[in-house]
């Protein structure tokens, strides 16, 4: 039996990267995915792909837009049981050039966009009788992080806004888990590598030989989503407020 049966299931940023590849994973295991992303043409074409799949256009930015997200998945999916709030974006600067608006973006996404959305999807999920968050932290959360302040300081709040969820909600069915994973082969990550490559003072292709030494290898996308799919389904029920770190060993590796 697949593991997500009969479950409805939201992701933002689901037009590209990890989201695209929990929407697949969420599929596959009997979902019926509302895939969303503020490119609505991205998500329409992974939602064509997939069974009773929908595509929204959504920028999680917009309180008015993840409303009227959240609103059109019940009405047409009937109901909401799971919710990936995992649109993100970077920005790579270092703080001593970093504008107020650059810090804002990352920020207006990246947690002000999982606030928005876990918040509109609350009464969905408490009219299901309960329901799984599993948001997209990093492992950012867990230190410092040069030339990504914005991104670190968001994702970090991610994580404990995780824990919160999970407290204030326990007792009516709803659980909360974060996944934090280190470098994962993505466009978010391949578009950053020459700022970083820049701000470092390393050789093209230097970032590679920096991550890799530490991972061994990029992360892909479906193992991030394989975990997704573990905290989404019953599988995971006695994990509320946790953290898993996907990383390939990138924390723990000193040498
Ligand atoms: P990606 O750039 O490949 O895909 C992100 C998707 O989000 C895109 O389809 C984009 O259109 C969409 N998006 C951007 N802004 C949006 C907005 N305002 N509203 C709705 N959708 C928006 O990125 P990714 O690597 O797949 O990242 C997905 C999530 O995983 C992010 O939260 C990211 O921070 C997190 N993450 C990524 C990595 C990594 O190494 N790639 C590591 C840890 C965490």
């Amino acid at each position: 039996m697949p593991v997500l049966a009969d479950k409805v299931a939201i992701i933002t940023g689901a037009g590209a990267g990890i989201g695209e590849a929990i929407a697949r994973a969420f599929s596959a295991e009997g979902a019926r995915v509302v895939v969303s992303d503020i490119d609505v043409a991205r998500a329409q074409k992974v939602a064509d792909t997939l069974p009773g799949a929908i595509a929204v256009g959504a920028d999680v930015r917009d309180e008015d837009q993840v409303r009227a997200l959240i609103e059109r998945a019940v009405a047409e999916c009937g109901r909401l049981d799971v919710v990936v709030p995992n649109a993100g974006i970077a920005t790579t600067v270092p703080l001593t050039e970093m504008s107020f608006d650059q810090w804002r973006d990352v920020m207006s996404v990246n947690l002000d966009g999982v606030f928005l959305t876990i918040r509109h999807s609350l009464p969905a999920l408490l009219a299901a009788g309960g329901g799984s968050i599993v948001t997209i932290s990093s492992i950012t959360a867990t230190a410092g992080s040069a030339l990504i302040a914005s991104y670190a300081a968001a994702k970090a709040a991610v994580r404990n806004l995780t824990e919160t969820v999970s407290a204030e909600l326990r007792t009516h069915g709803i659980r909360a888990n974060a996944l934090l994973p280190g470098f994962i082969d993505t466009e978010l990550v391949t578009s950053h590598q020459a700022d970083f490559e820049a701000a470092l003072g390393l050789e093209p292709g230097g970032f590679d030989t920096v991550i890799t030494g530490k991972q061994t290898r990029y992360g892909r996308v479906e193992e991030v989503a394989a975990a997704a799919v573990f905290f989404a389904s019953d599988q995971s029920a006695w994990c509320n407020g946790s953290s898993l770190i996907l990383d390939g060993g990138f924390r723990g590796a000193l040498l």
